[in-house]
């Protein structure tokens, strides 16, 4: 059960590696197990808060800690605590004391709803990630784990994406805004390890799937888009299901548990700096994707292309290669994951706005 707890248990704290300090590179596979915390923390009753629980990425680590073992957590509604309120985030942290900081909480969207409403992306971002890393400095808590996306690389990088690949060119232009504010992030979570030798750990995922995700087609990323669009075609009896743009960028797409996991895995592991990519390492074509999602479905029409819609970046494919060093990776399959999530949209059928894209 979730429990907040007014009794925290005190932090431990770890030292960090002098190695990352002195060494301005992010950590390679090679430099990882300098940066592997000694002290371990972790018990049943680890004080663990998740922001952005509702969320997609959020509900999936609350699912798998409390699968876990895990019994001391604790999360807030927006209602009982703004997260872009400093005063709130300050006052919360300081009393609470949490061992340990899922920082998942963030204004999240696709390609539409990133070019769309640019200022709220960088704003809403920027604010929730300050507000929680500083306060969580100031209140003496030294781990966190802070979740960033893969579009921080710059756009025309050489695929697959390595973690050192970070700001060495332009952004793509469509999530620019939402972008700088991860990049942002991350930085926090960097300059607070160098000053004052907190623990703080960034993770980047690919484009993520599963339960909780949002299927409104003006907000949606493309996977639920597909998924939605997919089914209502399929009982609508239509001939056709429309693709935004040419179908032919890449993405890779890893099932939200998957994230869960790697989330969880590096708390465990006691990894105190540095940035991770999480990925499955394959990717597959826009068309290759909306036939996948039809064959799940069962939908039988054709496939149409609206050129008149961005393409976004040409693809981005994560290299994986620091997680896989520490032991990790990812387990579900497009094909099964893209059954569960479809599943999991029968079974709580979500409540959509009726857009038409
Ligand atoms: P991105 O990965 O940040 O570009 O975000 P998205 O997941 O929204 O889009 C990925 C790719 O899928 C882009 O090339 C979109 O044009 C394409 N796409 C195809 N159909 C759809 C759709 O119905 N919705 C969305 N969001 N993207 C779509």
């Amino acid at each position: 059960m979730i429990q907040t707890s007014s009794s925290p248990k005190e932090t431990q704290h770890s030292s960090l590696s002098t190695d990352l300090i002195a060494d301005c590179r992010l950590p390679t596979a090679d430099s990882l197990s300098s940066s592997l915390s000694t002290q371990h923390f972790l018990s049943p009753h680890t004080k663990i808060f998740i922001a952005g629980h509702r969320g997609m990425v959020g509900s999936a680590i609350v699912r798998l800690l409390q699968a876990k073992g895990y019994h001391n957590l604790i999360v807030k509604t927006r209602e009982e605590l703004d997260l872009t309120n400093q005063s709130e985030v300050h006052g919360f942290l300081a009393e609470e004391k949490p061992d340990y900081i899922f920082l998942a909480a963030a204004r999240v969207g696709g390609i539409h709803a990133n070019n769309t409403f640019r200022a709220d992306f960088i704003y809403e971002n920027l604010i929730i990630e300050t507000n929680i890393i500083h306060a969580a400095w100031k209140a003496g808590l030294n781990r966190l784990l802070f979740l960033g996306s893969s579009c921080i690389y710059p756009r025309d990088c050489p695929q697959p994406i390595r973690e050192e690949y970070l700001l060495t060119g332009p952004l793509e232009q469509t999530n620019e805004p939402y972008a700088i504010a991860k990049i942002a992030g991350i930085k926090l979570c960097e300059s607070y390890n160098r000053q004052y030798g907190t623990g703080y750990v960034s993770v980047m995922p690919t484009n993520l799937y599963g339960p909780n995700d949002t299927y409104d087609l003006l907000e949606s990323h493309v996977l639920p888009a597909l998924i939605r669009k997919a089914h209502e075609a399929k009982l609508q009896g239509e001939k056709s299901l429309t693709v935004w743009g040419t179908g032919t960028p890449k993405r890779e797409f890893l099932y939200v548990d998957d994230m869960a996991e790697a989330c969880i895995f590096l708390m465990e592991s006691g990894v105190t700096e540095g940035l991770f990519n999480v990925g499955t390492g394959c990717d597959v074509t826009i068309r290759e994707l909306a036939e996948t999602v039809m064959d799940v479905v069962g939908f039988k029409g054709t496939l149409t292309f609206d050129t008149s819609r961005p393409d976004g970046t040409p693809r981005k494919l994560l290299d994986v290669s620091s997680m896989k060093a520490l032991g990790w990776q990812s387990k579900t399959t497009l094909q099964n994951g893209i059954a569960k999530a479809y599943a999991d949209f029968l079974t709580h059928k979500p409540t959509f706005q009726p857009n038409q894209t």
